[in-house]
């Protein structure tokens, strides 16, 4: 099991672990990581991984392992540098690209409250972010929901995050507003996203402390997908 300190802490760029596994097909394992896994419509992060003697290996993404809390760090092709099991390293993410990623997320829990339907599906890059919602007939434009949607950062809520029971969420059902991404279960808790008092929906993914940091975003394209569903895709203003 990895010790996931990018849960508790989005903000952290580093951290000194210690491998624990590396697979056949030269996955690495540690013991504890600041690198977030493929999950929720959020990518997994790059960086690099350097060894006590300073030679670094640069991570392509991570993902989760099949067994569930283990978390696979996956190397970019044609490194030489091979580490092995008890190595002492720092890991590092790409935190220019994680931060954008952390912007994007955050705007799309806010979009989910400027358009109040259900969302099947999402995902964030750091270029745009999408959601997808089953809404047959908007009410708005890309200008009006871009005015919405900044009028709700500009208010500049505090993100915070609290855990509940897997029975607490199953006693709420309407918390869960993504269909397509049922949120991460088995360990017993589940972890909640509040922006101030206007969202608070689980996620496991990174956000931004305010929304203030989200800055100006737009809605760049409002796309049918089928008669009952719609794609709505920002990006970032500059
Ligand atoms: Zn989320």
């Amino acid at each position: 099991m990895t010790e996931d300190l990018f849960r508790h802490d989005s903000y952290l760029t580093s951290c000194e672990a210690t491998v624990t596994g590396v697979l056949d097909d030269g996955a690495i394992i540690l013991d504890r990581t600041v690198f977030y896994p493929t999950g929720g419509g959020q990518p997994g992060d790059s960086g690099v991984l350097t060894l006590a003697g300073g030679e670094t290996l640069q991570i392509q993404t991570t993902v989760k392992g099949t067994d569930g809390g283990e978390i696979l760090h996956i190397p970019a092709a044609d490194q030489a540098l091979q580490v092995k099991v008890g190595d002492s390293i720092t890991c590092q993410i790409d935190w220019e690209t994680r931060y954008k990623h952390m912007r994007f997320h955050t705007a799309l829990h806010l979009l989910s409250v400027a358009v109040p339907f259900p969302v099947t599906g999402g995902q964030v890059s750091d270029k745009d972010a999408r959601l997808d919602f089953m809404l047959p007939d908007p009410d708005f434009t890309k200008e009006s929901l871009t005015e919405t949607l900044m009028g709700l950062i500009e208010q500049d809520h505090e993100v915070s995050t609290r855990w509940i029971t897997d029975e607490e969420l199953d006693a709420q059902p309407d918390l869960v507003k993504t269909m397509s991404v049922q949120p991460p279960r088995g360990s017993g808790k589940v972890r909640l996203v509040a922006i101030g008092d206007v969202d608070l929906q689980p996620c496991g993914g990174s956000h931004v402390r305010k929304t203030s940091e989200i800055g100006a975003v737009v809605v760049a394209k409002i796309e049918n997908k089928g008669k009952q569903n719609r794609r709505i895709r920002i990006r970032f203003a500059d």
